[in-house]
């Protein structure tokens, strides 16, 4: 093996969990080289919430201030009924102050994490990162691990290195070149995500996170800081519906067609300027392993979910910061056996994924949109009393915040 093949990592994709992934490794005086297929970071309507576990671990690479600085502090979350309105339950991350510095969520969107994510890995002389350049093949070789790129202009590159880390999200292709499977399931229908400025707190003291439970159309109202500009006054706000027909896209993502869906969950915001929609398909998966060899993945390009409870890019930073402190270990030699190291990672954290992440989001979807009105009551009033009880408050939170599952995780050998 030459030097050259072990010299530094590669990590492909520099969504929020490669970015993260790769500020550790260069935090760790380890040389890393960031590939993104993209011109510039997506502002795509995707993550906004950063739950306290998360908030607690990136205070150990230095970025929480600053998402705290950017975002909204959200203390509080609740489930109504959408169509009477009333709130059947409430939680307040509040009752979290024993077990995490951050007892809130932050909302921010992910793009601007990643932001902050580069301006911090930018200071060290030993990261780079490569944009427009798409990775098409990979090498998981008995020394090394390789990848090649293309760029716009029809050239390849090759990089070779220690590891490749593959965060290139849900449609990963490091994962699929080295034969990963990713079980799971699509579900039948699609989300629509609607952005606007109309103030849901001031028209029906909404928190910064709800959900409105229903049979036919449960949806969910999210505050976000939205994008600077003169029409932003006071933040911008989400709403996701479920869509249950197989009408064709452009018909769904018509202006009358989400219109009508706004007016029948929220006839005093018939008025509202539809800034933003995209409509997408929603997947419960977890790939069969998280490393072969050299080759490691971490987020979405392991594990993907819907975003009810907003955990996806949570645990996937969890992964990226989990696999980070190993590659040190591997890096500065403290363990002879590398390859016990990378099981070590895929045993703490894709279970839990499992466990955790996919346990809870098919939960919180099925709590919505019960549809039998006997198990609805009964779930509303299972989270009603769960709210209620300040035991079962807690424990709901514990795993809400995914701080149950990091703490698992560092307890698995
Ligand atoms: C509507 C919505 C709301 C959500 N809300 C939340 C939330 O509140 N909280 C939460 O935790 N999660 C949420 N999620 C999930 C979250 O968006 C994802 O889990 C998160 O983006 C995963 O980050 P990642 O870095 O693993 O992947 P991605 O963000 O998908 O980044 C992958 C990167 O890899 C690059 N890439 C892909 N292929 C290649 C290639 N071949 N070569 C080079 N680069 C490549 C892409 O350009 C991209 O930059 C939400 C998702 C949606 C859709």
């Amino acid at each position: 093996m030459s030097a050259q093949d072990q010299n530094r990592i590669i990590v492909v994709g520099g969504g929020p969990v490669g970015m993260i992934t790769a500020l550790r490794l260069a935090q760790l005086d380890i040389p890393v080289v960031v590939l993104d297929a993209q011109a510039e970071t997506p502002t795509a309507h995707r993550a906004a919430t950063t739950h306290s576990s998360t908030l607690d671990l990136l205070d150990t690479v230095g970025l929480t201030d600053e998402i705290i600085k950017q975002g909204l502090m959200a203390r509080y979350f609740q489930y109504r009924y959408r169509t009477t309105n009333e709130v059947f339950a409430e939680f307040d991350f509040g009752r979290l102050t024993d077990e995490s510095n951050h007892p809130y969520a932050v909302q921010l969107e992910q793009h601007k994490t990643v932001a902050i994510a580069l301006a911090a890995a930018e200071k060290f002389p030993h990261f780079e990162f490569h944009r427009e350049h798409t990775v098409t093949d990979v090498t998981n070789a008995a020394d090394y691990a390789e990848v090649v790129s293309e760029t716009p202009d029809g050239s390849k590159h090759t990089w070779r290195g220690r590891y490749v880390v593959g965060c290139d999200g849900g449609r990963s292709t490091v994962r699929k070149s080295q034969g990963i499977g990713f079980p799971g399931f699509t579900w039948e229908e699609r989300f629509i995500i609607v952005a606007s400025y109309f103030d849901y707190e001031a028209a029906d003291d909404y928190r910064y996170r709800n959900y409105l439970a229903d049979p036919e159309r449960w949806c969910s109202v999210f505050k976000i800081p939205g994008p600077a500009g003169p029409e932003n006054k006071n933040g911008m706000w989400r709403n996701l519906f479920p869509i249950t027909t197989d009408e064709p896209e452009e018909v769904i993502t018509s202006e009358a067609y989400i219109r009508a869906m706004i007016d029948d969950c929220f006839p005093y915001a018939k008025d509202l300027e539809i800034v933003h929609s995209n409509l997408y398909s929603v997947h419960q998966r977890v790939a069969d392993s998280f490393r072969k060899n050299r080759i490691m993945l971490a987020g979405d390009a392991g594990h993907i979910n819907n975003p009810l409870g907003g955990m996806g890019m949570n645990s996937g930073i969890a992964d990226g910061l989990n696999l980070a402190e190993k590659i040190g270990q591997a890096w500065r030699g403290e363990i002879a056996d590398d390859q016990a190291l990378f099981d070590q990672y895929d045993r703490q954290r894709r279970p839990l994924a499992q466990k955790y992440v996919q346990a809870q989001s098919i939960q919180n979807k099925e709590t919505l949109q019960a549809k039998d009105p006997e198990k609805a009551t009964a779930r509303f009033e299972e989270m009603r009393k769960t709210a209620e009880d300040p035991k079962r408050h807690k424990a709901f939170l514990m795993n809400a915040s995914l701080i149950n599952m990091v703490r698992e995780a560092a307890a698995i050998e």
